[in-house]
């Protein structure tokens, strides 16, 4: 399955998606509704309690895992996108700080802790544990964990899915166990262990090591596997992200509508987080938001799929790739079909990045703000600079942002992990990232 290393990754590139389309005849075209979304955020407020229960740094938020909107001093958004403080107004930078999440460290806690939870629901509804008006914090006590001791959850992962849904479910005492695919760091496994999570390594790419996964749960019926390229649940818990979101912005006085458009940076791997939250987006603020998913040069399976609209399950090995990045949480050789559809008609476009890049951009933002992100996150830094400076953004912009519209536009860089990074692999990440700084000023 693995590409043969010597093939070169191709040039970063914006690019632009020609099928775009209003999005309330796509959304009036689909079978997921605005309400499965917040049908997500209220179930996510049932089991507050029983987070708080479980992982007690969630008590100050009451139990819900939400990140802070972080906003950027003009100067240090200029500086970050390589942008001359003397060009147009463009509006103004945010970060979407996923790469603090709590409990799962990573954009992941938002689809696959909501997964483990719903699957929670069902069974102990199912067994008698919970009545719909009980409180969820009951599901912590011994029988409840009894029952959940006799299932299993599984998962395939390069990492991050895998740390969401093997923490979550150890937690409420079921057997987890979670395949890894060959880019998976050896910290995501050991703190995987750690928390009683059986972890099984593979040789193989990350589409193996779901394949894999999918086939060993398939005859278990006591196993619940999470889909990671199927799974409408997962997506669902994504998309809760696009109400929280549009709080935030209230909270900061920020106004979305046709003249003041949002731009949204998504970093994508197999595209089910970026496209839940899209998708939730797209829901809440329309055409005023605009959504760009950002992927390695050498990964880049969902813009490879988006290009080829008549080749499911075509893999960036087909496209001359080799799935070779440091980006562990975006080296997927092989889009969702599930984001795929739902994605097909509703992203502005895909920018890919080099790795260089995301390095430098990784130790620009630990050394200008102060933030601890992973090189999958850092990548969604290029989305903006790529938009504001690339002739395809140009050309974008003219149609979708005329007048002074991006003068007065919002960029929201997502950045979707790193709590957990060891501090020792973090010092080696910036070390890589200051000296592609430098080579690159
Ligand atoms: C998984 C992951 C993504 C992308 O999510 P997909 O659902 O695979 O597209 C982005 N950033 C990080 C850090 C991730 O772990």
């Amino acid at each position: 399955m693995q590409g043969n290393g010597s093939r070169t990754a191709p040039m970063a590139e914006l690019w632009v998606n020609p099928d775009l389309r209003p999005a309330a005849d796509t959304l009036t075209r689909t079978d997921i509704r605005l309400a499965d979304v917040e049908d997500a955020e209220a179930r996510l407020a049932r089991f507050a309690p029983l987070l708080v229960r479980l992982f007690p740094e969630l008590r100050a938020a009451d139990g819900i895992i939400e990140s802070a909107l972080l906003p950027v001093a003009q100067a240090d958004a200029d500086k970050l996108l390589g942008l001359s403080s003397a060009q147009d107004a463009w509006g103004r930078l945010l970060i979407k700080a996923d790469h603090d999440l709590p409990v799962a460290g990573s954009i992941k806690a938002r689809g696959g802790i909501y997964e483990v939870l719903a699957h929670t629901e069902a069974l102990a509804l199912q067994h008698g544990l919970l009545t719909p008006d009980d409180d969820y914090a009951v599901l912590a006590e011994a029988t409840a964990r009894r029952v959940f001791e006799q299932h299993t959850v599984s998962v395939g992962s390069t990492g991050n899915l895998g740390m969401s849904i093997g923490i979550m479910a150890a937690a409420l005492g079921y057997r987890a166990t979670v395949h890894m695919s060959a880019e998976a760091k050896q910290w995501k496994k050991d703190k995987l262990r750690g928390h009683g999570v059986q972890v099984i390594e593979h040789a193989g790419d990350y589409a193996a090591a779901v394949h894999t996964g999918r086939e060993d749960a398939a005859t278990d019926p006591r196993a619940h596997f999470v889909d990671d390229e199927r799974s409408l649940t997962l997506f669902l818990g994504y998309s809760v992200a696009a109400l929280r979101l549009r709080d935030q912005l209230r909270a900061l006085g920020i106004t979305v509508d046709a003249r003041h458009p949002l731009f949204v940076y998504l970093p994508c791997g197999v595209g089910g987080a970026p496209a839940g939250i899209a998708f939730g987006l797209k829901q809440v603020f329309g055409d005023a938001v605009h959504c760009w998913f950002l992927e390695p040069t050498a990964a880049a399976c969902f813009l490879t799929r988006m290009r080829h609209p008549d080749r499911p399950g075509i893999s960036v090995y087909d496209a001359g790739m080799d799935n070779v990045t440091e980006a562990d949480g975006l080296a997927v050789p092989v889009a969702s079909e599930l984001a795929y559809a739902q994605m097909r008609h509703l992203i502005a476009g895909v920018a890919t990045t080099a790795d260089a890049t995301l390095f430098a951009d990784l130790a620009a933002l630990h050394d200008t703000l102060g933030l601890q992100v992973e090189p999958s996150a850092a990548s969604a830094l290029s989305g903006p600079r790529m938009l504001l400076s690339d002739p395809a953004g140009a050309a974008y912009l003219r149609t979708h942002a005329p007048d002074d519209y991006l003068a007065r536009s919002t960029h929201i860089v997502w950045s979707t992990g790193g709590r957990f990074v060891p501090a020792q692999e973090f010092e080696g990440f910036l070390a890589r990232g200051r000296a592609e700084d430098r080579a690159r000023a």
